[in-house]
């Protein structure tokens, strides 16, 4: 197991233990969640995007929160990303939106959470505008996978995500074929046995290229989501010695990570969307953002020692 391994399991262990939520939830914001979070409020959330659309870099909204387990906290989910999708377009901000399916009812009832997801997908093609299912942990990729396909066959405005450290994914983009023409690749975000996912990070690395190239090479759109300059120099070359044109894929990251190199992106013509987080539960998502870059820590850190 190497050091990025270990560090990640170390802080996901820390953060659940209960003082430090506590501790973390009090602090957070002041202690550097903010770089990460672009607010409390949708209101703040469009000021954030409007400033990045300013600079020619596009979004894809995300409200917040985890698993939810009941009708109504589900129910009151999907009310609110209809919302957002409401201010995108009295806004006319620049962005879709970005979802989770356990937060929309998925563990606790397969039917609530497609019932959910219709209205906001038929809300989301009123406007003209696309949904993104954001992929869980491994022991949700069938179910979401399921889900992903009933709605596609009705819906077009929506694509999945595919994480390339589990070894099944080459398998389901290829059982998805031409309903998954527009997705979103990732290296994955949650700790996951060597079981279902590759323990080192040139294997993930490795399929992650594989991924997108057998991808372009099928004509279809790919949101190439990583920090990694590897992989966004691979992409590049790839893209230039293939022909791909321009408008056949994008770059994606996370809000308040390497802005600079967004920007630099962007100005070179390359379209980038920037994930943009906000909302109260900020806590596990600012946690995951430390797991899997142990160098933040020294930035809460220091935001500590400098209030
Ligand atoms: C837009 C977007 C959407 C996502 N959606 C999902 C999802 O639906 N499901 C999911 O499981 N995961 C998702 N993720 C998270 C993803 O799976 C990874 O956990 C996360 O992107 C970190 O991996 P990485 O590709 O950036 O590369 P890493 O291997 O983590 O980092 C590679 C290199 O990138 C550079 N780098 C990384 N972070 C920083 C930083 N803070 N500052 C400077 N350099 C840095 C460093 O050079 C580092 O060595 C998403 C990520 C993005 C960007």
């Amino acid at each position: 197991m190497d050091f990025d391994r270990v560090a990640r399991k170390t802080i996901l262990s820390i953060a659940g233990n209960s003082a430090v939520t506590r501790f973390a939830k009090t602090y957070g914001m002041r202690l550097g969640a903010r770089r990460f979070v672009a607010g409390d409020t949708l209101d703040e959330a469009v000021k954030a995007v409007q400033d990045l659309n300013r600079r020619h870099i596009s979004a894809t909204l995300d409200l917040l929160g985890e698993s939810v387990y009941s009708e109504e906290a589900a129910r009151a989910a999907a009310a609110s990303v209809m919302a957002i999708l409401d201010g995108i377009q009295a806004s006319q901000v620049d962005s879709n939106v970005s979802v989770k399916l356990t937060q929309m009812g998925l563990d606790v009832s397969y039917d609530l959470c497609l019932d959910n997801l219709r209205a906001i997908l038929g809300k989301a093609r009123e406007y003209g505008n696309f949904v993104r299912i954001d992929m869980e942990d491994s022991a949700h990729v069938d179910v979401t996978l399921k889900l992903y396909r009933q709605l596609r066959e009705e819906f077009e405005n929506t694509g999945p995500v595919f994480q390339s450290y589990l070894y099944r994914t080459e398998q389901d983009m290829s059982d998805l074929g031409d309903l998954a023409r527009n997705i979103r690749f990732v290296k994955g975000a949650y700790s996951e046995p060597a079981s279902v996912a590759y323990p080192s990070k040139a294997d993930v690395d490795a399929n992650y290229n594989r991924l997108v190239r057998l991808h372009l090479e099928a004509g279809r759109y790919a949101a190439v989501a990583t920090h990694d300059d590897a992989i966004i120099g691979s992409t590049l070359e790839y893209v230039k010695s293939g022909a791909i044109p321009n408008d056949q894929f994008e770059f994606q990251m996370l809000y308040g990570i390497r802005a600079q190199r967004q920007q630099e992106l962007a100005d070179q013509g390359y379209k980038v969307r920037i994930y943009v987080p906000f909302g109260l539960e900020w806590y596990p998502y600012f946690t995951r953002r430390l797991a899997e870059r142990p160098a933040n820590l020294f930035f809460v850190m220091k935001n500590f020692f400098a209030r």
